[in-house]
């Protein structure tokens, strides 16, 4: 691979930016194109449910450069123009405003989509999904007028969205159709203690509950649930996850799961086009898995690891993942991925608001949740990637110093 071929990367959000800078930085001198369907300048999503619905965030702000230093990029940035097809035979791709772009290599960085509610109603007026500065905005001009929110998913961006609510004064119901809040994510005693904090904060909250239907009742609207309560809204919040934007690739004859496919140089099954950031299924040495992630940190680590192979100096991707959601005064901070745990040791105590969970594999740490605990998040990222375990009764003492067991140096 060349410093001086041509590279486009259709996505212009958190990774393809950050592979464009990483590849200038390290030297490439060819041509780079960005192409993104959404008319922003490259912008940071995790505020959009967080600091940005609160209005202390404008979104100006949210770019993650300004526009004088992406000039300086050099890189042509083609915004609000959806990639259509790729042509793979031609190495070309087609965008929606007819031209057809050439590649030497081509990144798919198109991250994902939320996935609507599939229920009646849910394109009613007042009822929103949130994914980008578009959704965001929108939402944040109901919420002002808005008395009554109704948040249908118990997920990260569905709590995030009922804090930011609770803390402008709002009443805000939660309904979640499995029987605890995060589930897919977290252990039982956090899914807890954050249903114990909603509560805590006046929010009210359905489990076990699925919606229905969504009607116009006058001004408002009204949410069905199946155990027959209706719930009136001025506004809904619908979070309840996302599917990968694969369709190019698939259609282009590309090996896709639930995402891309791409090895541990974030190549495709077609060596001219590598795939990064949340629609990448992709392989991590370090914890000897393939997976789909939906963090800022993985769409950066492997923004750098596929430049590092465009760059023709290849390095496997080995990072330990993680990942953070901001909730009222809660910082929950999660290290490794905890698939596949057989048990769970907490580290401290949910009552004095600050502790850690850690998941094992027989002996073998995989992942901790750290609740207020920056400490704990750090140094269990440390020793994930160092690969030392802390034996199970260590974590479970919250005097025991986890940087005690370190490697030196
Ligand atoms: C509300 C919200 C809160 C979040 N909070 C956190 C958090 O607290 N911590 C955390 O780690 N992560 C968080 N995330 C996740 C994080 O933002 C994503 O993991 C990250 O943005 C992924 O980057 P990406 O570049 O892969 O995808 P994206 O940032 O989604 O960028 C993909 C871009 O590609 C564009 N695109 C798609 N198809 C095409 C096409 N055919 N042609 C041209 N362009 C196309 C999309 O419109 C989009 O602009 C949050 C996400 C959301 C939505």
């Amino acid at each position: 691979m060349s410093v001086t071929h041509r590279i486009v990367v259709v996505g212009a959000g958190q990774a393809g930016l950050q592979l464009c800078e990483t590849l200038r930085r390290s030297g490439h001198t060819g041509p780079l194109v960005l192409v993104g369907d959404e008319p922003h300048l490259p912008y940071q999503r995790p505020p959009l449910s967080k600091k940005f619905l609160t209005g202390e965030l404008d979104a100006v702000r949210l770019a993650l450069r300004p526009a004088e230093q992406l000039a300086k990029l050099d890189v042509a940035l083609k915004l609000g123009t959806a990639v259509l097809a790729i042509h793979r035979d031609a190495h070309e791709v087609a965008l929606a405003d007819g031209e057809r772009l050439g590649y030497d290599r081509l990144v798919l960085a198109t991250g994902t989509r939320v996935r609507r509610l599939p229920a009646p109603g849910a394109a009613l007026d007042g009822v929103c999904h949130l994914r980008g500065l578009d959704d965001a905005q929108a939402i944040r001009d109901r919420l002002g007028a808005a008395r009554r929110l109704v948040v249908i998913g118990g997920g990260f961006i569905g709590l995030e969205v009922a804090a930011v609510a609770r803390g402008l004064g709002k009443d805000v119901t939660i309904v979640e159709a499995q029987n605890r809040l995060m589930p897919r994510v977290v252990a039982p005693l956090v899914s807890e203690h954050y249903a114990r904090v909603h509560a805590g904060h006046g929010v009210h909250i359905h489990l076990n509950t699925q919606v229905e239907g969504i009607v116009r009742a006058g001004e408002a609207l009204a949410v069905a649930l199946d155990d027959g309560a209706s719930l009136p809204a001025d506004l809904v919040v619908v979070g309840i996850g996302v599917v990968p934007n694969v369709e190019l690739a698939r259609e282009a004859g590309l090996h896709c799961e639930n995402g891309i496919v791409v090895d541990e140089y974030a190549q495709s099954s077609d060596p001219a086009v590598l795939a990064i950031g949340d629609v990448a299924w992709h392989r991590n040495v370090l914890l000897g898995t393939s997976h789909r992630l939906e963090s800022v940190q993985h769409a950066v680590d492997q923004a750098k690891n596929a430049a590092a192979t465009l760059l023709g100096k290849p390095v496997p991707y080995a990072p330990v993942p993680w990942f953070w959601s901001d909730q009222y005064d809660l910082k929950l901070q999660m290290a490794g991925i905890n698939r596949g745990h057989d048990s769970v040791v907490l580290r401290g105590t949910p009552d004095s608001g600050a502790f850690s969970v850690c998941y094992y594999e027989g002996t073998r740490l995989l992942a901790m949740d750290s609740i207020n605990q920056p400490l704990d998040h750090m140094l269990a990222r440390k020793l994930l990637a160092a690969g030392v375990t802390v034996p199970p009764t260590a974590a479970a003492d919250p005097e025991f110093e986890l940087k005690t067991l370190l490697p030196a140096g």
